[in-house]
């Protein structure tokens, strides 16, 4: 598989330490508030890779941290910590906060049909791994203490820019919040291993260490947790981009140091998801959750389709108009599924050139939106209807987008006496009716409306789409 390299900065091809096997890690969740779907988006393309390394037959180990401590508003270690900030909107306890987000979290990745990691660990899991990770990097000479808190000493390495684009700019949007510099740090680009003294005196959950009563820093977290379940040799680290700095590049700094050697050799980052006013974020605008768009009617499994329809290393620009033309290229493409014929043997040597050509989509830097048109390009296919459903089930292993679920509800929900033909037919005109809603053309719109009335077909409006019966 060939897939860019943030590490280096070009694709190259993607290679493991144990021919077969793939020790991946994800940067999970930090647990004070429901994800956004900006945050999903990475979530969602980091599933298609997972499950495409699988595809290729790997065999895939992959670990995911929950932030449930020390997540500091901002990133560079200032600020009060996100889950006690949580925890006081609520009026709830950090724990309880945590437990209620991760299952939010968790429900939300199963309506994306996300696959759940291998291992998931919260971070309160991991405080004597911590400590240890800590204590090594003092012995060798890479972290201090000052006022109160352990530092790393960002001075001691030869390369602290790993991902070599940071530039001074980015440097400040990673310290962005700070309202002022700490007087404790050594070097502008330190960070803190181990807190012992915040301004934010009244943190609920606090443990023993050799440096007093205190709380792991958020960094930390990701590399101890990641070699504990990963080991040594990780193989590929995946994040969003805004992760990258200052979070990977400490996390990196940090792991080396500890293990004396290379750590993780490939990095992938998915970028933004936009709004019409810049990056999505939880503190403005309207804050868009699985929720929102389930309440507004939309199949949370329409919006995994309209990720997949844009490549990860692209900016993606999230609007309404925009995810309802993903809801007609749905509907669509079910329409098209439902109306196979689910009879007859499929042909698995017709099927291999479709197979290879998805491969090759999937394999040329996770190109997902090729991947789509392998779907299309199957249905338009010179092969049989069984193997057209074979090929489908199978690519779906990786897409996941719920499509033959999708079509066997509408085939089971086909009233009697009406023929595939027609059946198709109806889809396609409530499809088209869709489309023409979307772009705002009312004209057509109801005119589509009249003549299915005409042939006696009820449209109704349910949180999985547009269904139809005879009236
Ligand atoms: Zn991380």
């Amino acid at each position: 598989m060939i897939l860019y390299n943030t590490l280096g900065q070009k694709k190259m091809e993607f290679k493991t330490h144990t021919p077969g096997k793939v020790n991946m890690y994800t940067c999970g969740p930090t647990v004070y508030h429901y994800a956004h779907i900006g945050n999903l988006r990475t979530y969602i393309m980091e599933d298609v890779l997972d499950k495409f390394l699988r595809y290729e037959g790997y065999d895939v180990n992959r670990v995911m941290n929950i932030t449930d401590v020390g997540h500091l508003a901002s990133d560079a270690d200032t600020g009060e910590d996100k889950m006690l900030k949580g925890a006081k909107r609520e009026k709830k306890t950090v724990l309880e906060i945590a437990d209620f987000y991760t299952k939010a979290f968790f429900e939300d990745a199963a309506k994306l049909n996300i696959r759940t990691p291998d291992v998931v660990m919260p971070a309160t899991r991991c405080i004597p791994e911590f400590i240890n990770m800590v204590t090594v990097l003092l012995e060798k000479g890479y972290a201090y203490e000052a006022g109160g808190n352990v530092y790393f000493d960002t001075s001691k390495l030869d390369k602290y820019y790993v991902f070599g684009n940071q530039t001074e700019e980015d440097l400040a949007v990673g310290v962005r919040d700070s309202v002022e510099e700490d007087e404790f740090k050594r070097n502008k680009t330190d960070f803190v291993l181990w807190f012992t003294k915040s301004k934010f005196d009244d943190q609920e959950l606090k443990w023993e260490s050799p440096w007093g009563l205190g709380y792991p820093g958020w960094h930390i977290e990701c590399s101890a947790i990641s070699i504990k379940h990963g080991g040594e040799y990780l193989d590929l680290h995946c994040g969003g981009v805004d992760n990258a700095f200052p979070h990977h590049t400490n996390e990196i700094a940090q792991s080396e140091a500890f293990l004396g050697h290379e750590w993780c050799p490939h990095w992938f980052h998915v970028l933004h998801l936009l709004d019409s006013t810049g990056k999505m974020s939880k503190s403005k605008g309207e804050f868009l959750t699985v929720s929102l768009l389930e309440s507004k009617g939309y199949d949370p499994l329409v919006y995994r389709m309209f990720c997949l329809q844009s490549h990860y290393r692209k900016p993606l620009t999230f609007t309404f108009e925009s995810l309802d033309n993903a809801v007609v290229a749905y509907n669509k493409l079910v329409a098209r599924i439902a109306a196979l014929d689910t009879e007859g043997e499929a042909d698995a040597d017709a099927a291999k050139e479709y197979q290879q050509k998805f491969k090759d989509a999937l394999g040329n830097d996770l190109n997902t939106s090729l991947g789509l048109t392998c779907l299309y390009d199957v249905l338009k296919a010179p092969v049989s209807d069984a193997t057209k459903l074979m090929l489908i089930e199978d690519f779906e292993k990786v897409l996941s987008l719920g499509l033959l679920e999708a079509a066997e509800k509408i085939r089971a929900e086909k009233n009697e006496g009406v023929s595939d033909d027609e059946a198709a037919e109806i889809e396609a005109l409530i499809a088209e009716r869709q489309k023409a809603r979307a772009e705002k053309d009312w004209a057509t719109a109801d005119r589509i409306r009249d003549e299915l009335k005409a042939r006696n077909i009820v449209l109704e409006d349910t949180p999985q789409g547009i269904k139809w019966k005879k009236a």
